[in-house]
């Protein structure tokens, strides 16, 4: 996989017509990254650097980092967060890293360490206007890239905008190194694009939703090439491990290019934010988001392999808003119920500003399975690939049984505007009946 070169940062003409700015000008995954970094900086003129780090991270790289730019006479300043308390993007830590780039006045802030080092710093450099460099540790998912961060502000989980690393320069035996969780996590995170990106071409033909085939290749190019060598990855060879890290560069990639996270996060996606919720409610415990991604993409899936039995395509009804709907929202939502109430608006008046796509192109149910058929082909080794890395098709995995499995492809839809296989089935009055096939089948066959 081509690392992106400084001079790829802009795409004009693209073939959706759009020009395309990638705010990364550098990827460098190598053995020699220290020499390529400090190079970077001095070629960028970049003199008051800060390295922040966790205690993990700082012996896993952050060390050497910090005296290889001491060596070429970078003088770097450090600061490494204790590994006695549990970090988190909250408060405190961001107001560490902003008084430390203040007390320094420092240009530019390499992060060294897993998603909240890079989710802090990414913000932080985001609010005080400097330059963020990324040195991931761990391939935990395609987080990296992007610009913004999920943030734990007054205890509540907020997403801020924040900004894309200009350059991220990691090692593949450091990435190697990681905890197993971490690289399994990374592994579903990129595999489940699968379903996203059905969803996409799903959107985009029935609704004309906006579709960039350059960003579409580059995802699907990197999940093929993974699932390519899934038996290297589960004996961690590096040079798996660094493919698989360079796929969830290019899938935030392919998001910049975007402009959106379609590309990266469809159905699934809401499976897992709808899981997300379900533990902020005691209801089960937290897993790894590309865990929880990889086991709903097996679900999704199976969703789109059913699609085979439906008797044709009819143009949907009216989404439905009703008073009725929006006091069950409440009831299952709680506080949360207004952003979904919102969310669910505007996904109605999108699909109603295009309900003229159907009457003119009259979409059958055969071209709908032509349209997906590169996906649908992928399924079955993308399932095997999973269950190989050890996120199984099983009812009762990571704490999600079959009553809330049920619940979730109910209300997943609910929580994104964005247009998914489960919009498409409830408008064809075939959701409930699509859940009842997909459990039977994974009770009758609960190991692929
Ligand atoms: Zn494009
Ligand atoms: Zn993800």
């Amino acid at each position: 996989m081509e690392a992106l070169s400084k001079e790829d940062h802009f795409i004009h003409q693209c073939v959706c017509g759009r020009d395309h700015v990638i705010p990364i000008r550098l990827i460098e995954i190598d053995e020699n990254m220290l020499n390529a970094l400090s190079r970077y900086l001095k070629s960028e003129q970049m003199s008051r650097i800060l390295i922040i780090a966790d205690e993990n991270a700082n012996k896993a790289l952050g060390q050497e980092v910090f005296e290889q730019l001491e060596r070429v006479g970078l003088s770097p300043h450090a600061y490494v967060f204790p590994g006695s308390v549990r970090l988190l993007p909250d408060e405190q830590a961001i107001d560490k890293v902003k008084e430390l780039i203040r007390t320094y006045n420092v240009e530019v802030v390499l992060a060294v360490g897993g998603g909240v080092i890079n989710d802090i710093v990414r913000y932080t450099t985001f609010l005080e206007r400097i330059r963020y460099i990324s040195i991931p540790t761990a391939p935990s998912g395609d987080a990296f890239t992007s610009n913004v961060a999920p943030l734990l502000l007054n205890g509540l989980k907020i997403t801020k905008q924040a900004q894309t690393p200009e350059a991220i320069f990691t090692k593949p035996s450091v990435l190697c190194a990681a905890p197993w969780v971490l690289i399994q996590s990374g592994f579903g995170d990129l595999i489940a694009k699968i379903t996203a990106l059905s969803d996409w071409k799903l959107s985009c033909f029935l609704y004309g939703e906006y579709f960039c085939n350059k960003a579409y290749q580059l995802v699907r190019d990197s999940l093929i090439e993974v699932i390519q060598h899934v038996e290297e990855l589960l004996k961690r060879e590096a040079h798996a491990v660094k493919m698989l890290f360079a796929g969830l560069v290019q899938s935030g990639v392919a998001i910049a290019m975007a402009d959106s996270p379609r590309p990266a996060s469809g159905s699934e996606h809401h499976c897992s934010h709808l899981w997300d919720f379900f533990a902020s409610r005691h209801l089960r415990e937290y897993a790894p988001h590309g865990i929880q991604v990889g086991y709903a993409a097996h679900w999704m899936m199976e969703f789109y392999s059913n699609l085979d039995s439906l008797k044709g395509v009819i143009e949907p009804q009216n989404y439905g808003i009703t008073k009725d709907w929006q006091r069950e929202m409440q009831l299952f939502y709680g506080t949360s119920a207004n952003e979904i109430i919102d969310a669910q608006m505007q996904k109605q008046e999108w699909m109603e500003a295009r309900r003229g796509c159907w009457k003119t192109n009259h979409p059958t149910l055969e071209q709908l399975l032509q349209l997906l058929k590169p996906e649908m082909e992928l399924f079955a080794q993308v399932k095997q690939a999973l269950t190989t890395m050890g996120i199984p098709w099983e009812i009762g995995y990571i704490g999600v049984d079959e009553a809330m499995l049920r619940d979730t492809f109910v209300h997943a839809k609910e929580l994104r505007s964005r247009y998914t296989i489960l919009d498409f089935l409830q408008g064809q009055g075939e959701l409930q009946r699509f859940i009842d096939d997909v459990l039977q089948k994974a009770r009758e066959a609960p190991h692929i």
